[in-house]
């Protein structure tokens, strides 16, 4: 199994050091592990109510301490990231990823007109809204952060369900036109295995985006979006068997921002 998406304490919303979350993955017996924590917004100039990115001072020490897990490691460890997509500031997020030497960079949705619609603490405000409105807005935001070209993985491509909130109406159209420009971009969608954990209880992103993604040959790849040690690897052979079922044979693995692909009979 291969883990990308692995959080620590930095974010300051996660626990554990990056010791823990290794001696959990050496236990798992992971294949590959790559650290993808939050990058510090106040970089990309928002400073949001909650803080849940690192800090700015942070991010050298990050770095330094993914260098120190490498040694450390029994298997490939990767320096990545989970940055925001933030409409309108997609050059200043160019210029900062370009002076650091990730090997991939996960872009996700947060927020939406500064409404961190993830947070536990804000998700009462999906309830006076029109869901249809929601979804359209954030997918639209999707739309765009591919297009940016600034990521090689877009996170959680359907987060904007994590707390049950879905339209009334039929909204198959936007599973589709999504995943068709996700194609045309050259980036790949991770199954994010923390949805099992969310109030929504499905993985992301859906059978349903699965399916476009493989019809349309946008490639996946694995991540548990652990915030606790305990949560690497967790449901990671659940999501292999859901890819294999849908009819992935394989999955995207990255070093220094170049993908490859990894047949899933060698995981
Ligand atoms: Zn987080
Ligand atoms: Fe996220
Ligand atoms: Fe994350
Ligand atoms: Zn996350």
């Amino acid at each position: 199994m291969i883990d990308y998406h692995i959080h620590t304490r930095r974010c300051r919303h996660a626990t554990g050091s990056m010791e823990e979350y290794l001696a959990e993955a050496k236990k798992k017996e992971l294949l590959e592990i790559g650290f993808a924590d939050h990058f510090p917004v106040e970089l990309l100039g928002v400073n949001p109510e909650d803080q849940v990115n690192m800090d700015a001072d942070e991010l050298p020490h990050y770095l330094a301490d993914v260098e120190r897990i490498k040694e450390m490691a029994s298997m490939p460890v990767r320096t990545g990231i989970e940055v925001d997509f933030l409409p309108g500031r997609e050059e200043i997020t160019a210029g900062l990823l370009a002076r650091y030497p990730f090997d991939y960079v996960t872009g996700s949705i947060h927020f939406m007109d500064g409404w961190d619609f993830t947070h536990p603490g804000r998700f009462r405000q999906f309830s006076g809204r029109d869901l249809k409105l929601v979804y359209e807005q954030y997918f639209v935001l999707v739309e765009k952060l591919a297009a940016s070209r600034l990521f090689d993985i877009i996170g959680h491509l359907d987060v904007v369900k994590k707390f049950g909130f879905f339209p009334r109406e039929d909204w198959s159209w936007l599973v589709d036109r999504t995943c068709r420009s996700l194609a045309g971009e050259d980036i790949c969608v991770e199954l994010n295995t923390a949805g099992w954990r969310a109030p929504v209880r499905e993985q992301y992103p859906s059978e349903a985006f699965l399916q476009k993604c493989l019809e349309y040959r946008v490639p996946v790849t694995l991540g548990s979006d652990a915030h606790r040690p305990g949560e690497v690897g967790d449901g990671l052979e659940r999501a292999v068997a859901l890819i294999e079922k849908i009819g992935f044979t394989e999955v995207a693995v990255f070093n220094r921002r170049e993908r490859t692909m990894l047949p899933l009979k060698t995981l």
